[in-house]
């Protein structure tokens, strides 16, 4: 038995994404892991940065965020909802992180949970990055959505290879933490598809997660 992280956002809920998520909860516990879930949406999770980070203060006349985590990191000092977030990543063997791609990117939501939640001295720093990163043994995984259809997220397509798009968060988030990435689980444009396609996406993620701890993780790694 293994435990799962799903992160999760999408200001909708019966959207393809939360269809998805439930997905991805319900395979899961189906196999008998333990599942863990943020739904940043329901939780009404607050994306922005700044001292209400922390319930300790390190410099009360200028404020440097990772400082302050240094020193929240010491002290026991990141508020509820940020040590709730960095325990569930410090329990889970696994985290999926479920969105639908915004700008080539991942919805602010989404970023403001990243920027709050991987704190320096507790999730990185002092020589722990990359492979001696904090999460080493621990897997990630993207599983997205797109507006656009595949052919245009090949190489020399319109918008170019996906893999490409999502190296800043399978590097400089994933990598960079210590976690080994798992390839990213892609539904190209399920609004342009039919019902009928759609539920064979849920059902082949669906089969992909009963054997995701047989699978090779990937190498981002250096350009
Ligand atoms: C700000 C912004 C930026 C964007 N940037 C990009 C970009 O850079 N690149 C790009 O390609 N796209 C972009 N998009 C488009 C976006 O990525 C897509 O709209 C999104 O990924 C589609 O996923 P969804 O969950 O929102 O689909 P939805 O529209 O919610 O769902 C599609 C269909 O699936 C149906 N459905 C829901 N549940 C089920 C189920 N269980 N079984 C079967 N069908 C179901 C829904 O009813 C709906 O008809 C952007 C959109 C916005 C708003």
């Amino acid at each position: 038995m293994l435990n799962i992280l799903i992160v999760y956002w999408h200001p909708e809920p019966k959207s393809f994404n939360g269809a998805m998520y439930h997905t991805a909860i319900e395979t899961f516990k189906a196999e008998g892991h333990e599942v863990k879930t943020s739904d940043l949406h329901a939780m009404n999770f607050n994306p922005v940065s700044g001292r209400h980070n922390f319930s300790t203060t390190n410099n009360a006349n200028f404020f440097k965020q990772q400082l302050e985590e240094m020193y929240a990191t010491e002290h026991d000092g990141f508020s509820p909802d940020i040590e709730e977030e960095i325990q569930k990543l410090e329990w889970c063997d696994l985290v999926i992180i479920q969105f639908p791609l915004w700008w080539f990117s991942m919805p602010a939501m989404i970023k403001g949970w990243v920027d709050r939640v991987f704190a320096m001295g507790r999730t990185y720093g002092g020589g722990r990055f990359y492979e001696n990163g904090v999460y080493k043994g621990k897997k990630a995984m993207l599983s997205i959505t797109t507006g656009g259809p595949e052919e245009i997220y090949l190489k020399g397509g319109w918008n170019g290879d996906i893999n490409g798009i999502l190296r800043p968060i399978h590097r400089g988030i994933f990598e960079f933490n210590g976690f080994s990435v798992l390839e990213t689980q892609k539904v190209f444009g399920p609004a342009r598809q039919t019902e009928e396609e759609r539920c064979s996406e849920l059902e082949r993620y669906s089969e992909r997660l009963k054997r995701i701890f047989e699978e090779p993780t990937i190498k981002i790694g250096q350009y």
